[in-house]
């Protein structure tokens, strides 16, 4: 009897071996189209130094946007576009430029084929305010634009004047050289990306009311990235959705009074029992797109057992979630995320409260919908005696944008061109950028920028000082002028 049992096991471990062998040695990344088919158009190569002067021009634009958008100073933006249009004098001349949404730009470059759909470039004119207190720590003041160590140094050099005007010297580059579009181009520039995005919203408005559904858009949110997981070295991250946010306010109220005689039931303890239920009650890890896609491509590049493990996620599913879900930014891609963020209970130490509260902060998967997030939290809460609102509109994560489209493809070869060699893999953008609003206006929305950038340099963004390498500043131009003569051409 043991020894019948003994051959069934060999014989079960033969068979599972067989499957993983089969399955690795046959195994292409599920859904992702090379680009084997697009003839990609030479690129114009820049003065990229010219250009990172022209870039530091940009940055000494403070058109910062700030919480409050009465303190925001318009006429810097009003500089900035008269600025642009001086600046970039064969790209204003081929373009149509108009002012949608208070300060977003909307120009649209004629193609002379319509029936083509349209593609749309996009890149934000504002940036973030620098942190008070932090002046001190940039190498370079953050509004000098300064260019030094073959680096442009300053708050957007790459969230996202960068991309702006890497977009524009390429768009110059293309109308001085004679360039005539088949395909019409769409650039979309808005004003307040950083507090909402109501001018990409109008854009999108008005593209949707002329019933404009264009081939892809790009925008900012992914690079290429130099020390990516699994191969730990570069490769080309396209992000292909972004994740959805919402705000929760939890509130216990209860009777306050003094606080030398506190009753049973005090309004901070049941809203600190709440928010803990809620946070113990974690979104299941899920392997899915995009997140599945990324570490297929990865693992198909590194190939040995990290390729047997991708090939069969039917085993090893598990495995690659519990490894994923060991870091904070592997786990954003696995699931809806919560971080209770603020907390607030009475004004005073010996008052209690008469209604605490606290905020939490959801970032959604694709797959979860803001009434889940509700539902959820409701769950976890059971009786406790607390309320739920929503801290202002939720918005839902974007759809999954191809990546076997014509879109996905002409993108890929232009972006493999700048990174010979680097494996291509689909991306999920965790914050927010203003490309979301375009999804009704577009058949696919891609956020990727053509430049180089290691896992520790993504933290400048937004944060002290803020940089983009020459180098990186000429990539992406070349990129878009490979890009936009291929896609248009
Ligand atoms: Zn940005």
């Amino acid at each position: 009897m043991r020894k019948k049992i003994g051959l069934a096991l060999v014989g079960a471990l033969a068979v599972t071996g067989a499957v993983l062998a089969y399955n690795t040695v046959t195994f292409e990344p599920a859904g992702l189209a090379d680009a084997s088919d697009i003839r990609l158009a030479g690129p114009i190569e820049p003065d990229a130094n010219a250009a990172a002067q022209r870039l530091g021009a940009a940055i000494r634009f403070q058109t910062i946007s700030n919480q409050d958008p009465a303190r925001n100073r318009m006429d810097e933006w009003s500089g900035f576009q008269a600025w642009l249009q001086t600046t970039y004098p064969a790209a204003h001349q081929a373009m149509q430029r108009e002012i949608v949404g208070t300060a977003s730009l909307l120009y649209r470059w004629q193609g002379s084929d319509p029936s083509l759909q349209p593609i749309i470039l996009m890149g934000h004119q504002d940036v973030v305010p620098v942190t008070p207190g932090t002046e001190k720590d940039w190498r370079h003041p953050p509004f000098a634009g300064v260019v030094a160590d073959g680096a442009v140094w300053g708050r957007g050099a790459i969230d996202d004047k960068g991309s702006l005007i890497a977009l524009f010297e390429g768009l110059e580059l293309l109308a001085a050289s004679g360039f005539k579009p088949k395909r019409t181009i769409i650039v979309v520039s808005g004003h307040d990306e950083e507090v909402g995005g109501t001018g990409a919203q109008a854009a999108a408005a008005k593209l949707k009311a002329e019933g404009v559904k264009a081939l892809f858009t790009l925008d900012e949110g992914s690079a290429i990235i130099t020390d990516a997981p699994i191969v730990n070295g570069p490769a080309i991250m396209i992000a292909v959705a972004e994740k959805g946010y919402a705000t929760l306010r939890v509130t216990a109220r209860a009777p306050g009074g003094h606080s030398s005689m506190p009753p049973a039931e005090i309004g901070t303890v049941t809203l600190a029992k709440a928010i803990t239920a809620i946070h113990a009650d974690q979104f299941p890890t899920r392997l899915d797109q995009p997140a599945f896609g990324t570490v297929q491509a990865l693992a198909a590049e590194k190939g040995g057992f990290m390729k047997v493990v991708a090939a069969n996620p039917w085993l090893f599913g598990g495995l690659i979630k519990s490894q994923m879900a060991g870091t904070p930014a592997g786990a954003a891609q696995l699931h809806t995320t919560i971080a209770p963020t603020m907390l607030q209970g009475s004004p005073k130490e010996n008052v209690l409260p008469q209604d605490a509260f606290g905020l939490i902060n959801y970032r959604l998967a694709p797959w979860d919908r803001s009434a889940d997030i509700m539902a959820r939290a409701k769950a976890a809460v059971g009786d406790l005696p607390v309320e739920f609102s929503w801290e202002r509109e939720p918005r839902e994560a974007s759809p999954v944008s191809s990546t076997r489209s014509q879109g996905w493809k002409l993108l890929r070869a232009a972006a493999e061109a700048e990174a010979p060699g680097a494996p291509v893999a689909p991306f999920m953008v965790v914050g927010g950028t203003d490309s979301r609003y375009l999804k009704e206006v577009s058949q696919d929305t891609y956020r990727f920028q053509a430049m180089q950038l290691s896992t520790k340099e993504t933290a400048m963004i937004h944060g002290t000082n803020e940089h983009i390498s020459v180098d990186n500043l000429a990539r992406m131009i070349r990129f878009f002028t490979r890009l936009v003569a291929t896609a248009a051409g």
